[in-house]
């Protein structure tokens, strides 16, 4: 069974002290051979700089290819317009899409509502010059209408020309399959518009219980009850998220998974670790 092709995404990091721990953080997990490194962008521009600044010099950095988050929410369309023309000068050449979250107080939805419009918005634009990656959840998003709208929204996403869709972290590989049938069933191919399992390594409990209410992430109750009753013990928390983490994506793998794109928290060490006992690292690097 051929192993699944892996990513990390940063976020861009607030203070100097933190930029420069992440280049670090960038050369460690760059050695494990990564297809590529993503960088998030705060919707409404709110982290525009930071991202700018690191992803540059993430580009001059290496040659693994780097592709930044670019958001709609809140912008016109000369804005995005401007960035992809940036990106192009930069040589990027694949973006993650999406809608994002308006930052609290601001208000305007902008010329690009949703994901699907900028999808669109980019091919009109670029044409076919950027490999375009968006959102899926396989849990629904909070704000979805409902379950079956979401699946819609997703199967436009990729009609209108994404070129595959990495999803929200899961901890119930179900849903994951579940999804992945789901867009079979409407001629979606899984072969060329692949899913990408998005995965979240467990390191700190209370950090994961606030991600996964912000975003609808679903946390099984047999994870909840056993990081509560760990408490303040980290090393009992990262040996027990190691444990189910692993076993998630050995589950992925034997079905089959295309890629993962692992939601590094800006952390060497559980990504590392994860991605070495998984045997996703070239041969020729072990
Ligand atoms: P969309 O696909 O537009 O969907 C958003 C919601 O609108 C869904 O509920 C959908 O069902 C609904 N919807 C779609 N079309 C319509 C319509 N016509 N009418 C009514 N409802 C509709 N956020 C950031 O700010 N920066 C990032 O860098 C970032 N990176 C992410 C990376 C990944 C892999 C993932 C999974 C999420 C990321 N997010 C990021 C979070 C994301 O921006 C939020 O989840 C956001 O709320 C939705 O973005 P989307 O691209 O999925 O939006």
């Amino acid at each position: 069974m051929s192993k699944p092709a892996f990513s990390f995404e940063f976020f861009p990091a607030k203070s100097e002290v933190g930029h420069e721990k992440l280049l670090g953080t960038y050369d460690e997990l760059n050695k494990l051979a990564p297809g590529y490194f993503s960088v998030t962008y705060g919707a409404g521009g709110s982290t525009r700089s930071r991202t700018l600044k690191i992803v540059k010099e993430l580009c001059a950095r290496g040659t693994t290819p780097v592709a930044p988050h670019i958001s709609c929410i809140g912008d016109d369309k000369h804005e995005v317009a401007e960035l992809l023309e940036l990106y192009k000068s930069l040589g990027i050449d694949r973006l993650v899409a999406l809608r994002g979250d308006l930052p609290s107080g601001q208000v305007g939805m902008g010329q690009l509502p949703f994901a699907l419009d900028l999808v669109k918005f980019i091919r009109e634009h670029s044409g076919d010059h950027f490999h375009i990656e968006v959102a899926a959840y396989p849990e629904m998003h909070p704000q979805a209408k409902s379950f079956l709208f979401d699946i819609e929204n997703l199967v436009n996403k990729y009609k209108a020309g994404a070129n595959a869709a990495i999803t929200q972290f899961f901890y119930n590989a179900d849903s994951y399959l579940y999804l992945r049938d789901a867009l079979e069933q409407r001629g979606i191919d899984m072969d060329t518009q692949p899913l990408v399992a998005g995965i979240m390594p467990i390191t700190n409990s209370s950090n994961l219980m606030r991600f996964a209410d912000s975003c609808g992430a679903d946390i099984p109750r047999y994870i909840r009850k056993q990081l509560a009753d760990f408490g303040d013990d980290r090393t009992a928390i990262r040996e027990f998220g190691f444990e189910v983490v692993h076993r998630l994506c050995e589950r992925l793998i034997s079905e089959g998974v295309p890629a993962m794109h692992f939601y590094s928290m800006n952390k060497v060490n559980p990504n590392k670790r994860l991605v070495e006992s998984l045997g996703l690292v070239p041969e020729l690097l072990v």
